[in-house]
């Protein structure tokens, strides 16, 4: 086996031979401790069957990981100055792929077509830059994309609020517009100290998987987010107070957001964050049609 990318010297040694200045903007953190790196690795259940979309590989540290589990990887990368360190650092291995792009702006569908056509197991795998973590992670649900889940490390508030149940702090419209897509647990928390540079916040590793029923059957998801968005705009307030405030819902607004409360059997008075994402389809679904 090849010599780890991921220890203290090893990094150093690659930032120095490429003289490569790290950027805080791209949210270039890069891990160091081999031992964390095997163990997200883990938590995707990869074989030699499955293929994985990694974004940011940085320097390739996560990447090699990925490479010795899966078939084939394709890491997508928006620094073009990591391109010839890459090159270099994943040159042992033959079944990966780097792509320079900016993966909000890429269309992963055509990547899995091209790319990793014949693989019936796909996985995203990423230490996401902290700055567009959001972004990315609804971006690549909502293009429903035929994989089968995802192991993603963020900043551990974020991945808090990802997985929260209802009636928590951490619960919140970013809860129900994953956990509507996937199931959402936190697979480990990972402390400051095992990346370079150190970010000043703690993180964590979420494991996503593919619902086998959805939770809930919604005409809209839009309408969904917005009505959950709309439910949280204050959080000491009644869903009705926030719904009636936040929806466009035409003259008799009260009155229809209460006949639909009704029907969907929430009582008024409680509070959005105490509604479960069934709840929340349903009422998304009842208030639709009044919706302009
Ligand atoms: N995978 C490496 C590791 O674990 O050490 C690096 C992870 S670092 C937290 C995030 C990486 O994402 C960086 O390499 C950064 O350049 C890259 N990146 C930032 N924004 C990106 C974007 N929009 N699309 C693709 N890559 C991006």
């Amino acid at each position: 086996m090849y010599k780890d990318i991921a220890t203290p010297k090893r990094t150093q040694e690659i930032l120095k031979k490429y003289g490569f200045s790290i950027k805080k903007s791209l949210g270039q953190n890069f891990l160091i401790d081999p031992n964390i790196l095997q163990n997200i690795v883990s938590h995707a259940n990869l074989t030699k069957e499955s293929a994985v979309i990694e974004i940011g590989p940085g320097i390739g540290a996560l990447t090699e990981h990925l490479a010795r589990k899966a078939g084939q990887v394709v890491a997508v990368e928006i620094d073009q100055r990591l391109l010839p360190v890459l090159e270099d650092t994943l040159s042992p291995y033959d079944n990966i792929e780097i792509i320079h792009s900016d993966i909000l702006k890429t269309n992963v569908e055509d990547v899995i077509q091209e790319k990793l056509a014949g693989y019936k197991d796909i996985m995203v795998v990423a230490n996401l830059p902290y700055y567009v973590t959001t972004p990315i992670l609804i971006k690549l649900l909502m293009e429903k994309l035929p994989i089968r889940g995802m192991v993603v490390m963020m900043q551990k508030e974020v991945a808090d609020r990802i997985t929260a149940s209802p009636s928590t702090k951490a619960y919140g419209s970013l809860s129900i517009a994953i956990q509507y897509y996937m199931k959402a647990e936190i697979a480990m928390t990972v402390p400051r100290t095992v990346f370079i540079p150190q970010p000043n916040v703690d993180s964590a590793v979420i494991k996503l998987t593919r619902h086998e029923t959805s939770p809930v059957d919604v005409l809209d998801e839009d309408f969904l987010f917005k009505v959950s968005r709309s439910s949280f705009a204050q959080r000491r307030k009644t869903i009705l107070n926030n719904l009636q405030s936040q929806l466009p819902l035409g003259k008799e607004k009260k009155e229809v957001i209460l006949a639909a409360l009704a029907e969907a059997n929430v009582d008024p008075t409680r509070r959005g964050e105490t509604l479960s994402i069934q709840e929340f389809g349903n009422l998304a679904n009842i208030l639709l049609p009044n919706f302009k």
